[in-house]
């Protein structure tokens, strides 16, 4: 399994850097995981955008879904029309309305994705087997707005947390994973009421329950030192653990 980063910011990467984005592939099946600023052209520099069989978005904040409309462009233009293989875009409950919420205020048509997509809403709980065997569960997290993590079982395991605070499910989701990706947005834990992120201690702690065996932090702020993020997160969690960055490649 391969895992690619396309964008490991958050709501507003540093200079030059995009938002989340992650490119995974195993057996020949491509799967994108989220696509936020910046990551349609930064996947042009890997792939033919025609050639993703799957787009799974974890949440509906722009951070992870807006360059679905660029990518559009670029599925149509690279294909020199509808492409004769149309991927799967697999969004969240309701993303189906919040696209076409979108769709309309950009004054695109309500069609435009569905044109090079299949489009689907998935649900939580239920596993989905894609080409070449590989399975895809989902579990729900602790976001200001829903919002899934995903995990993909291949010839390796990798789980994404997507955006969540500390979260059982996403815990139980990723338990035994060879690779978790999790975000690492919060500087300092937050104290509300109100949860939506992970501090890379947090991360660590949720690598360490989970048991996985590598991890990998992401979902960054412009500003933030990720050494620093790194230095907080190697405390509380035993194995390797790797600091996502635009264009990292791992294989594992
Ligand atoms: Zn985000
Ligand atoms: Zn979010």
């Amino acid at each position: 399994m391969r895992l690619t980063i396309l964008g490991s910011g958050a709501a507003c990467a540093g200079a030059g850097g995009n938002s989340s984005g992650y490119l995974v592939e195993d057996g020949g099946v491509r799967v994108l995981l989220d696509c936020g600023h910046g990551v349609a052209s930064s996947l042009l520099a890997l792939t033919q955008p025609a050639e993703i069989d799957h787009i799974f978005v974890s949440h509906m904040h722009a951070d992870h879904f807006i360059d679905l409309l660029p990518l559009r462009f670029a599925v149509t233009k690279d294909m020199g029309g509808l492409p004769e293989r149309r991927g799967c875009l697999h969004l969240p409950p309701g993303g189906r309305a919040a696209l076409t919420q979108v769709l309309s205020a950009v004054s695109f048509p309500s069609d435009f994705l569905e044109t090079v997509w299949n489009v689907r809403e998935y649900q939580p709980g239920e596993s989905y087997t894609l080409a070449s065997g590989l399975q895809v569960r989902l579990a729900g997290g602790v976001h200001y707005i829903p919002g899934w993590a995903i995990r993909i079982d291949g010839s390796s395991s990798l789980t994404y947390t997507g955006d969540t605070a500390p979260s059982d499910a996403v815990c139980e989701l990723a338990a035994g994973s060879d690779l978790l990706l999790a975000e690492a947005t919060l500087d300092e834990p937050e104290c509300g009421a109100v949860k939506g992120h992970l501090t890379a201690s947090q991360a660590a702690e949720l690598a360490t329950s989970a048991q996985v065996g590598r991890l990998m932090l992401t979902h960054f702020w412009f500003d933030t030192d990720r050494q620093a993020v790194a230095d907080q997160a190697a405390p509380h969690f035993q194995g390797p653990v790797l600091v996502a960055s635009d264009g990292l490649v791992t294989e594992f």
